[in-house]
């Protein structure tokens, strides 16, 4: 029994649960082959309540990161990996909400609420990912502008975002301490997109390239302080992960489950494959190791809802849950045979796309590091 989740929570659940079944469960191989989801889903999912439930009141649905979960969790029992719903809305509005002024909260908080606005942030950039200090995108100011120059790459929801949080130098001599946000939106002169990128996982997530070509972007799309950007980051970063950590928590225990029901009715050599000491140690491992990690991960949620989780805490959660998550669902594939390879939105899908899990939202190396910091 899961304690950190209550009873509205539950309720939510089961809403997201039917609009998850309806809306995106039957699309999804159809949007991993045009590699992008459509817009009208985001309008759909505005409509549905489901964007951005941890806004307060006005902008939001008055939620809480319990919420968010029960999103992320429905979208990955499912493996719905190319909604980028939890980086809009655990992401992007997050940091407007934190650092906007009141009228950059008007115009694109309410947007992103509805889903007439897809947000993305930009940090990665081709020559620099892990040491995002090293940044070369340059915004300079001029008059009430900042003339903005560079470009980014892997950037989630890319293709469809309306507005792009920009991760520029406008002090290039101060390093992390010359870093700030900037609001991009879609239509601004000197503002291009990429193809979308080929990938092996999360084929139905638009991740581009960005282009920025002297875009002049109005001073009032500064998010929060000149300069002050990289802390900002820092500061929300955590949450990012622990968005990557309940996603691999909700997976394992999906596939678990879904894996149990197979082998029980598949038939090998006159038995059933569960009846295989092999298949249920294997099983029982994985549940043994899922269980570990719901405790971890949700006390890491009981602690985020308070307001304490700290940067090591978070870091602990995706390092593990994605190893985790990388190590179990290659296990239950084997068990699939051949069915296990299959790109049809089961088990295969859910191991490829879990491989990234271990990549973006700061690489598994940065959370070691992140966590040596503390010993
Ligand atoms: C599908 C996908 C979606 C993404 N979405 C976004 C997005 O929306 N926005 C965005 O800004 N970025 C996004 N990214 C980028 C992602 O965050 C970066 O790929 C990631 O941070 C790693 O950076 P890099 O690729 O430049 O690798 P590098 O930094 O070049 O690292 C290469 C290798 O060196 C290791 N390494 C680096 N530093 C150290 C160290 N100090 N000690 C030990 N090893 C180290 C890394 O762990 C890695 O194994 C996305 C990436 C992918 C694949």
């Amino acid at each position: 029994m899961r304690t950190v989740l209550r009873e509205d929570h539950e309720a939510f659940r089961v809403q997201v649960r039917r609009f998850v079944e309806r809306e995106i469960a039957p699309h999804h191989l159809e949007w991993e082959d045009a590699g992008r989801v459509p817009l009208s889903l985001w309008q759909a999912a505005g409509q549905a309540g489901l964007l951005c439930t941890t806004l307060p009141d006005p902008y939001g649905g008055g939620g809480d990161f319990g919420h968010a979960a029960v999103i992320i969790e429905e979208l990955a029992r499912v493996n719905a990996t190319g909604v980028g719903f939890s980086l809009h809305s655990e992401v992007v509005a997050p940091y407007l909400n934190a650092y906007g002024s009141d009228w950059q909260k008007q115009r694109w908080l309410l947007a992103m609420v509805q889903g007439q606005t897809v947000g993305a942030i930009a940090m990665t950039e081709p020559d620099v990912g892990s040491d995002l200090k090293a940044i070369r995108t340059r915004a300079e100011r001029d008059g009430e502008h900042y003339v903005l120059t560079g470009q980014k790459t892997y950037i989630s929801n890319g293709l469809n975002a309306g507005l792009v949080i920009v991760v520029a130098k406008t002090d290039p001599e101060m390093g992390a301490k010359g870093i700030s946000l900037l609001v991009v939106e879609d239509g601004m002169p000197g503002f291009e997109r990429g193809r979308a990128l080929r990938k092996i996982g999360l084929r139905g997530q638009d991740t581009a390239e960005l282009f920025f070509d002297q875009v002049r972007v109005p001073v009032s799309h500064l998010l929060g302080e000149e300069n002050q950007g990289f802390r900002y980051l820092m500061h929300q970063l955590a949450q990012e992960r622990l968005v990557i950590a309940v996603r691999a928590a909700a997976s394992i225990e999906a596939f678990l489950e879904r894996t149990i029901a197979w082998t029980r009715e598949r038939k090998v050599f006159g038995q059933s494959v569960f009846d295989y000491q092999n298949t249920r140690f294997k099983l029982a491992e994985a549940k043994a190791k899922s269980v570990m990690l719901r405790t971890f991960v949700d006390d890491c949620l009981a602690r985020h809802l308070r307001g304490e989780l700290d940067a090591e805490r978070a870091a602990m959660a995706k390092l593990n849950a994605s190893e985790m998550q990388n190590q179990l669902l290659d296990e239950l594939l084997q068990m699939h045979g051949g069915t296990g390879f299959m790109a049809d939105g089961g088990i295969g899908s859910a191991w490829v796309d879990a491989r990234v899990a271990r990549i973006y939202g700061g690489s598994n190396e940065i959370m070691k590091e992140i966590v040596a910091r503390g010993l």
